[in-house]
């Protein structure tokens, strides 16, 4: 089955949007395969975006990940489809297209303001959630289905 990497970012945390955000992915045949809150450190903020090291916001984005005492929630649920069906939870990246009912729509401020992580391929979600979960996942397997 399928894997992704969901983290609520540093301005959702501060806005006490965890419960709320976590609630978005209680789908039935996703399961949770791990979940903790933890510091996010520069070295790891900047591998995670290395894709966009180029960007003009790169300094901003990483300076958000790793702000004050900021916690970031990270998530890895499991299941068909995962990764696809997570993005359209979580709403698309430019603020004009974010969809009603989105988490992004719901609760996001701006663009560098999203409140949201997830991974968009296999390849991002395999490489994010062993920068993140490098002591490896919970390996309980739902029975119920
Ligand atoms: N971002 C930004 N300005 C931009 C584009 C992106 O600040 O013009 C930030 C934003 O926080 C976004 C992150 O960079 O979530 C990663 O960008 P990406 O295009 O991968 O969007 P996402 O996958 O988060 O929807
Ligand atoms: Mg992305």
């Amino acid at each position: 089955m399928e894997q992704t990497f969901i983290m609520i970012k540093p301005d959702g945390v501060h806005r006490n949007l965890i419960s709320e955000i976590i609630g978005r992915f209680k789908c039935s045949g996703f399961h949770l395969k791990g979940l903790k809150v933890l510091n996010a450190e520069r070295s790891i903020a900047e591998k995670h975006y290395e894709d966009l090291a180029g960007k003009r916001y790169f300094p901003a984005l990483v300076g958000d990940i790793t702000s004050g005492p900021v916690v970031v929630v990270a998530m890895v649920w499991e299941g068909d489809n995962v990764i696809v069906n997570c993005r359209k939870i979580i709403g698309a990246s430019d603020p004009s297209k974010w969809e009603p009912g989105t988490v992004r729509a719901d609760y996001a401020i701006e663009i560098g303001r999203n409140v949201i992580h997830g991974s968009d391929s296999i390849e991002s979600a395999r490489k994010e959630i062993a920068l993140w979960f490098p002591e490896g996942l919970f390996g309980w397997k739902c029975n119920l289905y």
